[in-house]
């Protein structure tokens, strides 16, 4: 009961699982206004505790309390001095949920997770190996960002933006597989927490039809493609579900989404020792960009221990890189950040499976 002896029925789950217009259904009672604080602090200020929703009364503070978020932190590691932060989040049901941040100095970006496990099985890819638990809820997409936004503020970077600036749906999960909440969270993000849509962006290993989907939402987000191999057999070696949408299904669509927003595509390649690292790659690869006109992010595979392949070496990294750009592509290879902390997408979890 609050001090006016109204009952305050602030659920077990986290006000993050409720739609941010249906919080005043956890606060019956309570003048709407109320509805609209408790919404500010979870999207646009949000903190670590619900103690320091200091114009909150007390009472509802305290029924929030500790499911505040929709997971515990399990672990949380820092690397590149300071300059990066790895979570690893656990949601009641068990569900591991892997989280990283990065500052950089014109930029604070977080790469976020959209499914426990995966089922695109792409060999290289320690997410991939375990196959696929289940989807995030809306919720616990844009929590992680928002735990992000709180951690910040209580622990900045040095010399990087104090809040998140940029959020790319990179981590666990194929997000155009779970595509109803995903919509969802970017809903949350853009329309309720105040990001710019230019400062997101989703990757995709090629879900055709949800290249498609996005192409018709109201968002300009940016759209990154994973490709990996610039003809069908490379591609189908290292990501199965090439066998379902072939190269060029997936080329058109991303022309599509060129072409609906206007935004500039990226390709990301994973290079992979003797698997897609030739200079004739390369050319391919460089033609299917200059068709896009796509920006090519190379980085380097960060090994994972249940897959027997390796990155390629630095020569051979800054060789496919020069013949992108001497065949007219535009390309910059990525820095790999927080190797010491298994920061590739799905190794803390991987680990946390194996240990
Ligand atoms: S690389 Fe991405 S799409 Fe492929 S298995 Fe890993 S998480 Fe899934």
């Amino acid at each position: 009961m609050d001090g006016a002896g109204r009952q305050l029925v602030v659920s077990d789950a986290s006000p993050y699982l409720v739609a941010p217009e249906d919080l005043g259904t956890l606060l019956p009672g309570e003048p709407g206004f109320r509805a609209d604080q408790l919404r500010d602090w979870l999207y646009r200020s949000p903190v670590l505790t619900a103690e320091e929703m200091t114009n909150l009364p007390a009472s509802t503070r305290e029924a929030i309390g500790a499911s505040l978020w929709p997971f515990e932190v399990e672990v949380d590691q820092s690397a590149d001095n300071g300059r990066t932060r790895k979570w690893l989040f656990r949601a009641p049901d068990g569900a591991a949920i892997e989280t990283v941040l990065m500052g950089y100095r014109k930029r604070t970006t977080i790469c976020i997770s959209s499914q426990v496990g995966c089922a695109m099985r792409c060999t290289f890819c320690a997410t991939g190996q375990f196959g696929f638990d289940r989807h995030l809820e809306a919720g616990e997409i844009v929590a992680q960002v928002a735990y992000a936004n709180a951690f910040l503020r209580r622990f900045p970077i040095s010399g990087s933006p104090e809040r998140v600036t940029n959020v790319v749906y990179m981590g666990m999960g194929e997000p155009l597989a779970n595509y109803e909440r995903v919509r969802e969270s970017l809903r949350r993000l853009i329309d309720v927490a105040g990001l710019s849509a230019r400062s997101i962006t989703v990757s995709t290993v090629g879900v055709v039809p949800g290249i498609r989907r996005l192409a018709d939402e109201p968002w300009p987000v940016y759209l990154a493609v994973s490709l990996h191999g610039a003809d069908d057999e490379t591609r189908s070696r290292l990501v199965p579900l090439n066998d379902r949408y072939p190269l060029e299904a997936v080329i058109e669509a991303a022309e599509a989404y060129f072409a609906s927003k206007g935004r500039r595509l990226s390709i990301e390649w994973t290079l992979i020792d003797g698997a897609n690292d030739s200079d004739d790659q390369a050319r391919r690869l460089a033609a299917i960009a200059k068709r896009l006109r796509a920006h090519v992010n190379v980085i380097a595979l960060n090994p994972t221990p249940l897959s027997a392949d390796r990155p390629s070496d630095s020569d051979r990294i800054h060789g496919f890189v020069e013949t992108l750009i001497a065949n007219g592509a535009n390309a910059t290879l990525r820095e790999t950040r927080g190797q010491e902390i298994d920061a590739a997408c799905g190794q803390l979890r991987l680990r946390s499976v194996t240990e």
